[in-house]
């Protein structure tokens, strides 16, 4: 059975500041490691459940938080970017019978520990056919273009009733409580990856097939950013419509090119910081 793991720090236990995530500060060298730890234990927990094969897309900021001398040599890693599926980048390589989302985190808009969709300062909100997306939707959705289902997502207690309202199926690991969007009552890391592990050989053992994604195609993107520059920005792709100052639309029969075009514009927006 070959398993895909998407992993992200926001979610991670014991990480609830910025600091903690951005490259380069002392804080995020520390969380960068609980990320790792975490990570090994879904890959562990993975194996034991009977996996045969398990990729890892490291999925945060530059996509390369996880060194790669201290994850389980069983797992594969895809690092670095560009790439065009972002944080499922990888699975359209091969059929995957799983995916599993580590350390994830709440849509932007929503309340939830570090909660943002793909870029926290440029993107605002973001809708697709009418719902509010975050990063779980559209990668979920992502998987299930390619027929793997989501079998596992960790994070807050947050994203933990987003994910009981919309993918009952989905095992979950709550990992901490969200005080406030910068603020968190975090389970010990030992304890997160004990439950992590359990919860990966459960999820692999049952291997769920059932789809796993709160919307199907042709998809329509509206996109509330954080300054009208940005939107000026973004209207330069062809195809992008401008709905007001500050949001822009676009349609797409695939959620890969929305995934695309997402990555595009949060590579424009660094051009305002
Ligand atoms: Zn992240």
């Amino acid at each position: 059975m070959k398993i895909f793991i998407s992993a992200d720090i926001e979610g991670i236990a014991g990480v609830m500041r910025p600091e903690q995530c951005s490259p380069g500060t002392a804080e995020y060298q520390l969380a960068r490691g609980l990320m790792e730890q975490e990570v090994n234990a879904a890959i562990d927990g993975a194996f034991a459940g009977g996996a045969s094969e398990v990729v890892v897309a490291d999925s945060h900021a530059q996509m390369t938080n996880l060194r790669a001398e201290n994850i389980d040599p069983r797992a594969r890693l895809v690092q670095g970017k560009p790439r065009g599926l972002s944080m499922v980048e990888g699975l359209e390589q091969q059929h995957y019978d799983g995916m599993m989302f580590v350390g994830y985190h709440s849509a932007a808009g929503e309340r939830g520990v570090l909660a943002h969709t793909i870029n926290g300062r440029a993107f605002y909100r973001m809708k697709i056919n009418g719902l509010v997306m975050g990063e779980t939707d559209i990668y979920a959705a992502a998987g299930a273009e390619q027929g793997t289902p989501l079998w596992l997502v960790s994070g807050d207690d947050c994203l933990k009733s987003w994910i009981g309202e919309y993918y009952p199926s989905v095992d979950y690991v709550c990992v901490k409580r969200a005080i406030s969007q910068t603020c968190a009552e975090s389970m010990s890391p030992q304890a997160a990856r004990d439950a992590l592990r359990a919860t990966a050989a459960d999820a692999v053992r049952q291997a769920r097939s059932k789809v796993t994604s709160r919307l199907s195609g042709p998809y329509q993107l509206e996109l509330m950013v954080s300054k009208p520059v940005l939107a000026d920005l973004f209207c330069l792709v062809p195809g992008v419509e401008r709905i007001d100052a500050v949001t822009v639309g676009y349609q797409a029969e695939k959620m890969a090119t929305i995934i695309s075009l997402l990555s595009a514009f949060s590579y424009l927006a660094s051009t305002q910081n």
